[in-house]
């Protein structure tokens, strides 16, 4: 001390040594004071040199979301949080790190990792882990995090544990909160996802995967597309250069950032100058379906395909020569080229009748669908495991896999649709009816569906004007 004081009398003006010299020691002695009891406080918090770099003051995620919590739950998604990140430097607070100011961090789980991991990684203390893994019958979920996604970690100023928010996907976040008991409330936040509705409209050029996204259509609509007429068209083998479509359908959004496509509201295909159309509607007991402008289900007791549109359709482009071609007279069945393995389903619902090897089919499958109904499956590799004579059959399933045995050029599904025992074109075969639409939703159901239907016409008329022009 003797020193120091030496030390300030030398840089202090004589005059005043004598009366200030009781007054600096105060004041140095003071200094070194506050400096000890903060590099105590600081150095006891302070996290890795690496948490240093990744520590960031993001905007109060929970207080947000609690704000806005009466009208619509919308918390900024995780990204958008990294993108105005705020580097805090631990040493030296500000204003804005006052005790209501959550300090966020993020945290990329690894492959590997486990929340215990993470929480000792962290400095987070174990007492909280269990607190929020024992909060309710959801926050067990907690301990399934997944690689590549995202924690986000609060704490308040002096470092303690306020919030703990886990994406799980685009859609809902997992969030634990610090009560006022000094427990945890975790919930599950499902944000709510805007639909906005499009439409597109064109006319197959070449198939309906290829001008289905020239007109604007993603994947899953395409093929949401084909399921909703895969009981009246072949799309693979019926389609027809100049055939028309359009889709009333939904798009998908969070913070106005499209996130997906949702259900085709309506759908109108022209096949040949023949007009398909459907609505769909969901009854009050949830259970949807899409109808015609009568009131007929579109589901009906045959597909038209019994393969997959989805696994056959690129074979099946119409400025190209088609790989097989359509011979019915000659073998009174359908040909489609697909892959060896490609699975092939049960046209309807009915009962396995034959099962094995006849000499030029190879591998097939015979079913009866109620009295008068039979379908064949030809040169197939293999048949479905656990299936046997006398099995029975929903429409759709899983009967067998494309192959080429028996008199087959390569590997392709020769497919046979008999009525009374007579060969008749499975693409063109009148099947039997539909159920209409129960009778007390009739109602509803025409209030909905009509200003669609409408819209359809419209789309499909502007398709019209639109090719005309072209050509
Ligand atoms: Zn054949």
């Amino acid at each position: 001390m003797r020193n120091q004081n030496d030390l300030l009398a030398s840089l202090t003006p004589p005059k005043h040594v004598k009366s200030n010299r009781k007054y600096h020691v105060l004041i140095v002695i003071l200094c070194a004071l506050i400096f000890l009891v903060s590099y105590i406080f600081f150095a006891n918090r302070s996290p890795t040199p690496v948490e240093l770099e990744t520590a960031l003051t993001l905007p109060d995620l929970t207080a947000k979301i609690e704000n806005s919590a009466t009208a619509q739950v919308t918390p900024p998604p995780l990204g958008q949080l990294n993108q105005t990140p705020v580097t805090t430097g631990i040493g030296k607070p500000t204003q804005s790190m006052q005790s209501h100011t959550t300090v966020w961090q993020e945290y990329k789980v690894k492959s590997g990792d486990s929340l215990s991991e993470i929480f000792s990684d962290n400095d987070l203390p174990r007492l909280d882990l269990y607190k929020i893994i024992h909060a309710n019958d959801i926050s067990y979920q907690f301990t399934s995090i997944r690689p590549g996604k995202s924690l986000m970690i609060g704490r308040d100023f002096s470092g303690k544990l306020t919030h703990l928010t886990y994406k799980k996907n685009i859609y809902k976040l997992l969030k634990a909160t610090r009560n006022d008991t000094g427990d945890f409330t975790v919930e599950l936040v499902e944000r709510e996802m805007e639909k906005r509705l499009r439409t597109a409209t064109g006319s197959i050029q070449s198939s309906l995967f290829i001008d289905g996204k020239k007109a604007g259509l993603t994947d899953s609509t395409i093929m949401q597309f084909a399921n909703i007429f895969a009981w009246d068209i072949d799309m693979a083998m019926s389609l027809r250069v100049g055939d028309k479509f359009a889709a009333i359908y939904e798009e998908l959004y969070i913070d106005n950032i499209k996130v997906g496509t949702g259900k085709i509201l309506a759908a109108e295909f022209v096949n040949r100058g023949k007009s398909f159309k459907a609505v769909r509607f969901e009854n009050p007991e949830g259970k949807s379906s899409y109808y015609t402008e009568k009131g007929n289900s579109m589901q009906k007791a045959f597909l038209r395909t019994p393969i997959d549109f989805a696994r056959i359709s690129s074979r099946f482009n119409l400025r190209r020569k088609h790989p097989v071609l359509n011979r019915i007279r000659a073998h009174k069945g359908v040909d489609y080229a697909a892959a060896k393995g490609t699975p092939i389903k049960a046209a309807g619902a009915g009962k396995i009748i034959f099962r094995g090897r006849q000499r030029g089919y190879g591998k097939v499958v015979i079913l009866q669908h109620r009295q008068k109904y039979s379908t064949l499956y030809a040169h197939m590799s293999r048949f479905r495991k656990g299936q046997r004579k006398g099995s029975q059959v929903h429409q759709g399933d899983i009967i067998g896999y494309v192959g080429s045995t028996g008199l087959a050029s390569g590997p392709h599904l020769h497919y046979e649709f008999r009525i009374n025992g007579v060969h008749r074109n499975p693409l063109t075969v009148k099947l039997p009816n539909s159920t209409p639409i129960k009778a007390t939703y009739k109602a509803d159901f025409i209030a909905l569906s009509k200003p669609l239907f409408a819209q359809l016409e419209q789309l499909i008329a502007t398709s019209i004007a639109v090719s005309a022009s072209a050509e």
